[in-house]
């Protein structure tokens, strides 16, 4: 591998990356065949071949595969192609479509999420195609539509109409690889585990009346209750190994004070007062409780037609974030016992759901992304991540695939500077970045897929 040049491969992702940019795939309305038909002109154009799967017109998914000389693991490199809207343009300094290339920085929506990991897979996959080496198993790039809007036309259907195409012993994907700054240490994100999540209407039932003569089976008085108790009270702890390592590293990097608090924090028999807390811990009380627990959050209420009319029904939307080995059941048996005397007047209806999904950290090919960091990047160390949020690797992952949101940023932005670009304006990446993930992107897919070089 010497020979390779990653500074030119770093270029080429570069051009990738504005050219995709170019090519306006909003979401909605999606028009991702337009990002696919140039991937798969760019790919023809190196002897590869690649298909097209489309729930409707329009919507494409583009999946194309390199075999090895010799049996072994298959890895999937997972992206996908449609991006947010940009709604103001003027906001921008560069226009969001354009591209730009400026200031050591790819301008445009998509730069972040996640045209910047397309590039890079596609860079990859190439270099694999041109080093013509031996390697083991198989290589398989797709670029998916509609993660955005919960990839309906994307993975998702992919996964259930076409699951062959995405079958896989490995995945990389987004939702990792952001340099997370703790005290004098930096981490790299390597995401493992995604929250469940239940959005749910509860319907409660009363007896309407006059508003001059006040009765107990007031709907809305029966909803505040409801809701009351259902905000004051805490799951209780369940924590994921992952988490469990994300605490212990961070607590470490703090130092001691901080340590003593993550030990605490960790023990599922004690409660912890997260306003102990240092108010500029870098880790906020509110994220560490969404991490070790499942939550609620009232988010929707409606009841009541007029100012005299005492409500008979009222209805409120709770948004539920589930944390692995947590069930819908439970969240609903939980419900009905703060429900109390009203359990029976309420009716639960699900507005949207999926399971969590999790990937363990003690598998060989975890242990080999953290290795290769170790030996690319030898000043960092990495961290496994939960998301508070879903990406498509929650289909993957529901076909047995083992996935890891992991694509390397450079430490030129910090890690809530790119947060705040990701979906909003002037989103831009640097061109270290885009050098430093197709190195060590590189490495780790040779690796698992054992080429000779
Ligand atoms: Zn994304």
């Amino acid at each position: 591998m010497q020979k390779t040049d990653w500074a030119a491969l770093g270029q080429e992702t570069t051009q990738t990356l504005s050219e995709l940019i170019q090519i306006d795939t909003t979401n909605p309305p999606g028009n991702e065949y337009k990002a696919i038909e140039y991937l798969r002109e760019k790919l023809a154009h190196e002897g590869i071949a690649s298909e097209i799967f489309e729930k409707e017109q329009g919507r494409s998914n583009l999946v194309a595969r390199l075999k090895g000389q010799r049996p072994g693991k298959k890895l999937l490199l997972l992206s996908h192609v449609d991006v947010v809207p940009a709604p103001d343009p003027k906001k921008w300094k560069y226009p969001p479509f354009s591209g730009a290339i400026a200031e050591g920085y790819v301008w445009g929506r998509g730069a972040l999420d996640m045209k910047n990991i397309t590039a890079t897979h596609y860079t990859i996959f190439t270099l694999f195609k041109r080093l013509n080496i031996d390697f083991a198993g198989e290589l398989i790039f797709a670029a998916t539509a509609d993660e955005e809007k919960g990839s309906t036309y994307g993975a998702a259907w992919l996964a259930h109409m076409h699951p062959e195409t995405l079958r896989a012993d490995w995945c990389l994907t987004e939702g990792g690889g952001m340099p997370l700054q703790i005290a004098s240490k930096t981490f790299y994100t390597i995401e493992s585990v995604e929250k469940g999540l239940w959005w749910f209407k509860v319907r409660v039932k009363g007896t309407s009346g006059h508003g001059s003569l006040p009765h107990p089976d007031n709907a809305l008085t029966k909803a505040a209750y409801i809701i009351d108790r259902v905000s004051n009270y805490k799951f209780p702890k369940q924590i994921a190994p992952a988490v469990r390592e994300f605490i212990l590293k961070a607590g470490e990097a703090l130092g001691p004070e901080i340590k003593k608090i993550a030990l605490v924090l960790l023990d599922e028999s004690q409660e912890l007062d997260l306003s102990m807390l240092p108010k500029d811990s870098p880790i906020s009380a509110t994220l560490l409780n969404a991490l070790v627990r499942t939550t609620i959050s009232p988010t929707m209420i409606h009841a009541g037609v007029k100012e005299n009319v005492i409500p008979d029904s009222c209805e409120f939307v709770l948004d539920c974030r589930l944390v692995p080995g947590y069930t819908q059941q439970k969240v609903r048996e939980t419900l009905l016992e703060l429900a109390d005397r009203y359990k029976n007047d309420i009716e639960i209806e699900t507005i949207q759901q999926h399971d969590v999904s999790e990937s363990p950290i003690d598998d060989p090919f975890y242990k080999l992304i953290e290795r290769t960091v170790k030996e690319e990047l030898p000043s960092v160390e990495t961290i496994p991540i939960m998301l508070t949020g879903a990406t498509d690797s929650r289909f993957v992952r529901g076909l047995g695939v083992k996935s890891y949101g992991f694509c390397p940023l450079s430490t030129k932005m910090s890690l809530a500077d790119r947060e705040k670009l990701i979906h909003n304006d002037n989103e831009r990446v640097d061109l270290e970045s885009l050098e430093l993930g197709v190195r060590v992107l590189s490495k780790i897919a040779l690796k698992a897929l054992e080429a000779r070089l």
